[in-house]
């Protein structure tokens, strides 16, 4: 038998267990009731009405569904917009001939420009151009408010979606997604970089740096497919995104009704369509942002897998946007115990519901849970994203790093 000492917050196995044993099945469940959760899909709405249930039935009175269109796929504003990039470079290439370099230059820059401003606008969470054409869907976030006892001083708002990606081959083994990484640099900054070069060929002549144009364009064309066929494969299961944080959030829900806090109110928000660029975020802000200015906003992201408990630094998929000191000074304090850790983004092409907050000015944090010595998202967007790889440890730190945190702030807004 090994009798090896645990170390801080892992004496308290006995306090935490039942709450990670609470998540766990919640996400359990989420997982096998709703298979292919998609943005804005039946399963979706599946997952949203079995969140909604549970949590009445723990007797959370305060208790809405806010429903709204969202984007079915990411993979078809990509498809779009890294079309309109190779229209780009193919009047750059083809219409020369014909018009003569100004003409097709022009032509170039009006669609490369569209497409840049459409990236900068999705990825900045803001309307963007032809949106509408774009197939979207009914989709709806589950909100529920925990009321303080006392006199409310402060709300913290806590955050997990309840769709699913699809299965895309990119994410399929580590090697993968490394490619995935740096490709998705590439064709980003490709839209930005690709007209620029064309510009320097047509004032100077300097031939050899249409071969950078050629690349650009070849990386340009593989996110076009990427898209075109992304959405023919099934949806990951979402075990572990992002179902582990939905039930980590419920945990924390019914542990709040159950314990209530003096004077944090706290609000839950569990949304839809975040993989299609956080439409469900979006709407929650838009509606309560006036009321949720000073809030404090703690978003959980693949929280069911691993041992290193870490907070995102930064992210920003066109646009960095960093944590605030405040805050991270917060967590720091909270997560000592823990080894809370700050990892400084998630990987290029990658966003989180906390981008939607920091793009609005407002406070708050991500949490992700990573095992050691991977920089890799455990089972991100697989198939093998099911509920047995959970990890009730990583459940119990993430919730019991969270519970501290509240009751610390509990305590200070007295
Ligand atoms: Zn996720």
């Amino acid at each position: 038998m090994q009798t090896g000492a645990k170390n801080g917050w892992e004496n308290s196995e006995s306090l935490y267990q039942p709450w990670a044993n609470r998540a766990l099945s919640y996400a359990t469940e989420i997982t096998n009731a709703s298979p292919g959760r998609g943005s804005a899909t039946a399963g979706e709405t599946q997952a949203a009405g079995y969140v909604h249930k549970a949590l009445s039935q723990i007797g959370i009175e305060n208790l809405r569904i806010q429903e709204f269109r969202g984007l079915r796929s990411i993979w078809f504003f990509l498809a779009l917009t890294f079309g309109l990039a190779i229209l780009g470079h193919a009047a750059f290439w083809l219409l020369r001939f014909p018009t003569g370099m100004i003409p097709a230059l022009l032509v170039s820059l009006a669609a490369f420009a569209l497409s840049g401003f459409m990236l900068f606008r999705k990825f900045t969470f803001r309307d963007y151009p032809l949106r509408d054409t774009l197939p979207h869907g009914s989709s709806q976030n589950v909100v529920a408010v925990l009321p303080a006892q006392k006199e409310v001083n402060q709300r913290v708002v806590l955050i997990s979606h309840l769709d699913s990606h699809r299965a895309v081959i990119w994410y399929a083994n580590d090697w993968l997604v490394s490619i995935y990484r740096f490709l998705a640099i590439l064709a980003i900054y490709g839209v930005f970089l690709a007209p620029l070069v064309y510009i320097l060929v047509a004032i100077t002549g300097f031939v050899a740096a249409t071969w950078i144009g050629v690349i650009i364009a070849i990386v340009h064309f593989s996110a076009w497919f990427t898209g075109m066929t992304a959405d023919l494969g099934l949806y990951s299961p979402g075990a572990n995104d992002n179902a582990a944080a939905v039930g980590t959030v419920m945990a924390l829900a019914e542990r709040i009704q159950s314990e209530p806090l003096q004077h944090t109110e706290v609000w839950c928000a569990f949304t839809g369509c975040e993989e299609t660029g956080c439409d469900g975020m979006i709407t929650f802000l838009d509606a309560h942002s006036q009321e949720l200015s000073k809030a404090l906003f703690i978003d959980f992201e693949l929280i069911g897998i691993g041992e290193r408990l870490v907070y995102l630094r930064s992210e920003g998929v066109v646009r960095k946007k960093r944590i605030s000191a405040e805050v991270e000074k917060q967590l720091l304090e909270a997560g000592a115990e823990f080894n809370l850790q700050p990892l400084e983004g998630i990987g290029a092409g990658v966003f989180t519901e906390m981008g939607v907050v920091w793009e609005r000015g407002l406070q708050g944090a991500c949490l992700v849970t990573l095992r050691e010595g991977s920089p890799f998202l455990p089972e991100w967007h697989r198939l093998t994203d099911t509920p047995d790889r959970l990890e009730s440890e990583a459940l119990g730190r993430a919730h019991t790093m969270v519970w501290n945190l509240l009751q610390k702030l509990d305590e200070s807004a007295h």
